[in-house]
């Protein structure tokens, strides 16, 4: 018997009838009594309509965060609760858990929340007596009990967390789409779906825009070595499976895929005064105002002045914080001025085959350049290269490195 941690996501369960397919699906596909988890999303675009629905009250709602999370956890508790009723008109013993009742305990930064332990003794308890256990995704409660929402896509760290503490044989994400490509298959008519991939690539490709699967979650799954299988709702093909270490494939590739993000914004702080701390400024206001900051370029500027420029990216959705905390410090450090470009996006290779393997940058830069696509900043960690371009390229770009890597024959 085995111990099972299944997640669906919100188009998996965006209307009656698809909640009642899942309750079936999960029935049928039972093997010897195997114990049974479940994590839901919210139906379909709940979350983004409640998002709305705040933003008739308040333009930026996202200030009121304690309220955003009261308001966004419904969403995920409509849902448990509609799945655990189809598994009962189904004849099956169920119980819906919010992440509070399943002991998802999270620190207190409220939007932005990290799991920081999971008491699971009401899920075993509940298992142990026959149930199904339905567990409401991307939430957890802090320190007083209030819930705390783990940022966008935030059911998938639920469930790779959950498989973790409650020690489950495997942790299936169930999704639109039928496991993790070399390239957004929507963009690139060649992308190929991997059968497996490592944890640090996959983490990799998550922070750079592969929008499968939140990145947290691929970070969770290696610190608890939990194999995650990604895999279609809708069809019962095998998926991809995101692990330690390759077991089957061939390994003689250079790089695993290409990634691209066009919600990033460019925010240029030009003409600060070449002095220590003035990083250090900016970027620890920005962090406490938990603001990720990705690509940063640092020049000089004009050497007799002894001053440079700051460039970096932010998520777009962090733009209109990360620009009220830069203009502060910009004039506080008597920078010349802030440019802001929203028409930018991220293009990035990744491979652990590029450590110690020349000349993967000057391919993809020499790609670029075939194809007009001019480069506004780089940057790279040890298995990625990423080029900020300009988002009417985006497409482009894409496809001619994917093409660059994997040639068709
Ligand atoms: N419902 C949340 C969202 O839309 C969490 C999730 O789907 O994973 O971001
Ligand atoms: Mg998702």
């Amino acid at each position: 018997m085995a111990l099972i941690v299944k997640k669906f996501g919100g188009s998996s369960v965006s209307n009656p009838e698809r909640i009642i397919n899942v309750a079936k699906r999960i029935i049928e596909e039972r093997k010897n009594n195997d114990k049974i988890v479940v994590v839901v999303s919210a139906m379909g675009d709940t979350t983004d309509e409640l998002i709305n629905l705040a933003t008739q009250i308040d333009k930026d709602p996202y200030k009121y965060t304690r309220e955003m999370d009261m308001l966004l956890s419904t969403g995920e508790q409509i849902s448990i609760s509609l799945l655990t009723m189809a598994f009962k008109t189904l004849g099956q013993k169920a119980v819906s858990l919010t992440g509070y009742l399943a002991g998802i305990k999270t620190n207190g930064i409220h939007t932005k929340g990290k799991i920081l332990d999971i008491n699971p003794q009401r899920v075993l308890n509940e298992l142990e007596n026959g149930n199904i256990v339905i567990v409401a995704g991307f939430q957890g409660c802090d320190q007083l009990g209030d819930p705390v929402t783990l940022g966008r896509g935030g059911s998938d760290t639920s469930a790779v967390a959950l498989a973790g503490a409650l020690h489950a044989d495997t942790c299936e994400i169930y999704t639109d789409v039928d496991g993790i490509y070399s390239a957004d298959p929507r963009i690139v008519k060649n992308a190929h779906k991997m059968k497996e991939i490592t944890y640090c690539e996959m983490l990799e490709m998550a922070r750079l825009g592969s929008g499968v699967m939140q990145p947290r979650s691929v970070e969770v799954g290696q610190a608890l070595h939990i194999p995650i299988h990604v895999r279609s709702t809708f069809t019962n093909k095998p998926g991809t499976i995101i692990r330690e270490e390759y077991t089957m494939e061939d390994k003689n590739f250079v790089i695993r895929g290409v990634s691209h993000d066009d919600k990033v914004a460019k925010i240029a702080v030009l003409g600060v005064p070449n002095n220590p701390g003035i990083a250090y400024s900016i970027f620890s206001a920005l962090a406490e105002k938990n603001i990720d900051v990705d690509m940063i370029v640092q020049s000089i500027r004009n050497v007799e002045k002894n001053v440079t420029d700051m460039v970096f990216t932010v998520a777009l959705g962090d733009l209109s914080i990360a620009k009220k905390v830069v203009d502060k410090t910009a004039s506080d450090l008597n920078a010349i001025g802030v440019l802001i470009e929203k028409d930018v996006a991220k293009v990035s290779i990744v491979g652990v085959g590029m450590l110690g393997n020349p000349g993967i940058a000057a391919r993809m830069f020499k790609a670029l350049a075939t194809g007009g696509v001019n480069i506004d900043v780089i940057s790279t960690s040890e298995i990625s290269i990423s080029c900020l371009i300009k988002s009417s390229e985006l497409k482009e770009a894409v496809n001619i490195i994917h093409d660059e890597f994997f040639p068709q024959n």
